[in-house]
């Protein structure tokens, strides 16, 4: 029996995509092998990754001028990557609303200024920064922000105004889930395992004009010219990740919609579970208002034991993955796009059976 998996990454994957994973594991599209066994020089895997490059480009509308490139490494190498190859002046600004901000805050520091624009960490990162745009730096290199907190449940609904500052975001965990103006940023990246595909792969939307000589002690490895120059194939590419985010990516278009359509399907998930925790005597969200993520929600009951029995009795009932991040406490459920309505609506079915059983006498 399948569970209902609300992990927060790797995450649920679309069932149909595993079907067809296993349908075609031991021959794929007739090649007579496992795009396991593929060399990534073949025709064969040559058609997936550019049917994944043209599929992706497709859904988030993505224009000629930026490139888009399949590395490995995880979003945590972006927070190097990022630095080594678009600091110039070496100075940027970052707003730090968790604890992946954070930490591409801090690889920054090692290469240049960071000034640091914004930072919620006196309430737990439980919202996000009013920043105020004369405060930012007109002649900085560009802007960083991570755009879902996984962690914390926050997310943007609007951008930061960086005028003729390039925005460099992380997606990791809200990528595709919407409908985003690509053209609004100078670089977006994703690690893959939450939204698009298995982990090892991390996806980087670059425009063009920032691609240049990085610092000059740069390993090659870390270098988006090296990567964007040789097609992502510098190097053997994570193959049979950029295959299932192929997949999926064939998911999001055919069986969704597109990314309106999965909004719309994302939007009335968090919808209801938001309304019912608001509605619960038991359960409480820990974000409030219009920077509650879609994808990612913390919720408590305020007593430890009861966090923990709901945990373990969710688990036994086929709801797993509920426990939040060691560093908040509480529940956290993630609702990426591979969660189903279905999914949701049984977990508060679960939750309000629960609240029954366990509500103060
Ligand atoms: C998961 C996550 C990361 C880290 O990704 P890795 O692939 O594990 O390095 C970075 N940023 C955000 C927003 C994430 O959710």
């Amino acid at each position: 029996m399948r569970v209902y998996n609300f992990s927060a990454g790797p995450s649920a994957m679309p069932e149909s995509v595993l079907k067809r994973a296993a349908d075609e594991m031991l021959d794929c599209s007739g090649s007579g092998m496992s795009v396991l066994e593929m060399s990534h020089r073949s025709k064969a895997f040559s058609a997936i990754i550019e049917d994944a490059e043209a599929l992706l480009r497709e859904l988030m509308g993505i224009p000629d001028n930026y490139k888009v490139l399949f590395l490995q490494g995880g979003g945590s190498t972006q927070f190097a990557m990022i630095p080594l190859n678009l600091m110039k002046k070496k100075k940027i600004d970052i707003c730090v609303t968790g604890q992946w901000a954070k930490k591409a805050c801090q690889e920054a520091q090692r290469y240049g200024e960071v000034h640091i624009v914004g930072d919620s960490s006196d309430k737990k990162y439980s919202y996000i920064p009013k920043l105020d745009p004369t405060t930012f730096d007109s002649q900085a290199d560009y802007f960083y922000i991570c755009q879902n907190n996984t962690i914390y449940g926050t997310r943007y609904s609007r951008l930061p105004q960086t005028g003729s500052v390039p925005l460099v975001a992380d997606l990791s965990s809200c990528i595709c889930s919407e409908p985003v103006d690509v053209t609004k940023y100078g670089l977006i990246f994703a690690g893959a395992q939450k939204n698009l595909g298995p982990a090892g792969l991390t996806i980087v939307i670059i425009r063009q004009d920032l691609i240049s000589e990085p610092m000059p002690f740069t390993p090659t490895m870390l270098q988006y010219k090296i990567h964007a120059d040789n097609g992502s194939m510098y190097n053997t590419p994570p193959t049979y990740s950029i295959y299932i985010c192929k997949l999926i990516l064939e998911w999001l278009r055919d069986e969704i919609g597109g990314l309106e359509a999965m909004k719309q399907i994302n939007m009335r998930k968090c919808g209801m579970f938001y309304d019912y925790l608001d509605s619960s005597d038991m359960f409480r969200a820990t974000v409030q208002g219009e920077d509650r993520s879609m994808m990612n929600i913390p919720f408590v009951t305020g007593d430890q034991e009861l966090d923990a029995k709901f945990i373990s009795e969710a688990a036994a009932a086929g709801f797993v993955n509920l426990k939040g991040h060691r560093t908040v406490g509480g529940m956290r459920a993630s609702l990426y796009n591979a969660m189903t309505i279905e999914g949701v609506e049984k977990l508060i079915g679960f939750m309000k059976a629960f609240e029954a059983a366990n509500a103060a006498k």
